[in-house]
């Protein structure tokens, strides 16, 4: 059995605590490995070392720096298949999601190859005469990030590349469900020979996190999982006078409008909805049809969500695999009890069902419920599982106003042919990231991953140019000089 190890100090190092989670396959129960929960003491360990490599990280030119992120996208590149494969066997997407989730973190490193160019920062000569004023951007120290389980390898990467390329030295702890994909990229990042300390593993849980948020040499905390860690995270560390960004949970809604391609909305809410089981940050859980959209789409999306193949990510055929635990599955058959309990019917019904030759996996099929209560109960809590709310609403304004009394913010999608219906909710939406057409609004690597409301704590977001923010202060200079600077020398 695999005992996962932390990497510390350009080092392969055994945790020292005897707590071990085992991580199973979620498709096949099989056990594939044990993560330690490591101890406050090796997240200080990791810390220290970080705080000595960035005296000269931060002296390294950032062309030099960069070099390394070159070398670190062909070594994604080339074990691109391999570590696809990983994320499909410890979190169940199927192996498409992994590869699509993999590249993306590929093309955070592309844009942060950008860095000499997108750290500059800005001058100009004689604000009075013979003197002038520079803003330039430096790093902050060491930085360090707490990951999710659901995205186990693009999620880190919308800060390290950025991080490291302005200067910083950091830390990553993986989601202790999901640790086995970030242990295979550093198996890479150990191939790259960069001074010791510059990037830094430790596997563990709510004692490494408590560790990293009281921790005084860390300046800046990334953070990405559920609002009610977020909330923490965000409240100990800024507590602490960190630079913090906490990206939360969520509970997204799409609009189909009357005049919206049925076709291409039906599969696009569908993938939206059931890809990676409903396991992410940006699916669909809320569909409000308006007028006569509700009769069409109801039908279409309930033969959408039955037909949809359940499986093994790993099998080439199969469209959604399946959740990450038996408790998280539990967890969502609950809530689709609790609702029905209070009045939704199940147009669809995903609860027990047989997946055959994987009888022991997390499984739970697409489910669709009508008849919620638009102000409480599901259509207000994150499910994170295949399951779609259904809601009618009489006219786009009366949609409108139900995205935007959620407490979440996301992500809100239009389904339309109307340039003028599409302007309008662009404008009013109430969501950071926001859909026309489109199932999953995620910010390509070079724009910010903008939540709003509940699903975001702090200022500056992940990737693109706020993560340059993020990760680096300003000064300004004001600088006089002598005309006749000959007469000094
Ligand atoms: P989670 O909040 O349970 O865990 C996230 C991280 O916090 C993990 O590293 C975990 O070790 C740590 N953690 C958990 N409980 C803690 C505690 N009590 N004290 C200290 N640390 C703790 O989230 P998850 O289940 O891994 O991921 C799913 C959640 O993440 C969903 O809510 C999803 O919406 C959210 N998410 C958000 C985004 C986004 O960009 N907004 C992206 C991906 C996932």
């Amino acid at each position: 059995m695999i005992t996962l190890r932390n990497y510390v100090n350009g080092q392969w190092l055994r945790s020292r605590s005897n707590s071990l989670l085992p991580i199973y396959n979620p498709a096949t129960a099989e056990k594939m490995a044990e993560t330690p929960l490591s101890l406050g003491e090796e997240v200080d360990e990791a810390v220290q070392a970080a705080a000595t490599a960035f005296v000269e990280w931060r002296r390294t030119p950032p062309t030099e720096r960069v070099q390394y992120l070159f070398k670190l996208k062909a070594l994604l590149e080339e074990q691109f298949e391999e570590l696809a494969r990983t994320i499909t066997m410890e979190c169940g997407k199927t192996l498409v999601e992994s590869k699509g989730e993999l590249q993306r973190a590929i093309e955070n490193v592309e844009v942060a190859c950008g860095i000499p160019i997108l750290m500059q920062g800005t001058n100009l000569e004689d604000i009075a005469r013979g003197i002038d004023e520079f803003m330039i951007r430096q790093p902050l120290g060491v930085a360090a990030m707490i990951a999710p389980f659901n995205f186990p390898a693009m999620i880190p990467f919308w800060f390290m590349p950025y991080a490291i390329a302005c200067g910083n030295t950091y830390l990553i702890k993986p989601s202790e469900k999901a640790p086995l994909t970030m242990q295979k990229v550093f198996e890479l990042i150990d191939q790259l020979g960069l001074p010791k300390g510059v990037i830094n593993l430790v596997n563990g849980s709510k004692e490494a996190v408590n560790a990293i948020l009281d921790h005084p040499k860390i300046q800046a905390v990334s953070f990405v999982g559920s609002t009610e860690v977020a909330k923490y995270v965000y409240g100990w560390a800024a507590g602490k006078g960190k630079r913090v960004q906490c990206q939360g949970g969520a509970k997204n809604p799409v609009i189909v409008l009357p005049d919206a391609d049925l076709e291409m909305t039906t599969r696009i809410t569908a993938d939206s909805a059931f890809g990676c089981a409903g396991q992410r940050c940006l699916a669909a859980s809320l569909a409000i049809t308006v007028g006569e959209a509700e009769k069409s789409f109801t039908e279409a999306i309930a033969d959408a969500a039955s037909s949809r193949v359940v499986g093994n990510g790993l099998e080439p055929t199969v469209e959604m695999g399946p959740v990450i635990t038996a408790q998280s599955r539990e967890r969502i058959e609950g809530l689709i009890q609790k609702e029905m309990n209070q009045g939704a019917t199940a147009l669809v019904d995903g609860r027990n069902p047989k997946v055959e030759g994987y009888e022991l996996g997390n499984f739970v099929r697409p489910t669709i419920l009508q008849n919620i209560d638009p102000a409480g109960g599901l259509a207000q809590t994150e499910v994170f599982g295949p399951v779609l709310g259904l809601i009618h609403a009489d006219t786009i304004d009366a949609a409108i106003d139900l995205v935007n009394r959620s407490q979440w913010g996301n992500m809100a999608c239009l389904f339309t042919s109307s340039g003028a219906a599409a302007r309008k909710f662009r404008y009013e939406a109430e969501a950071g990231n926001i859909g026309i057409n489109i199932g999953v609004a995620a910010p390509m690597a070079f724009f910010p991953f903008s939540g709003w409301k509940q699903s975001f704590f702090g200022d500056l977001h992940g990737q693109g140019r706020h993560a340059i923010e993020f990760f680096t202060q300003t000064k300004v200079v004001v600088e006089r000089w002598p005309r006749d600077w000959s007469r000094q020398f």
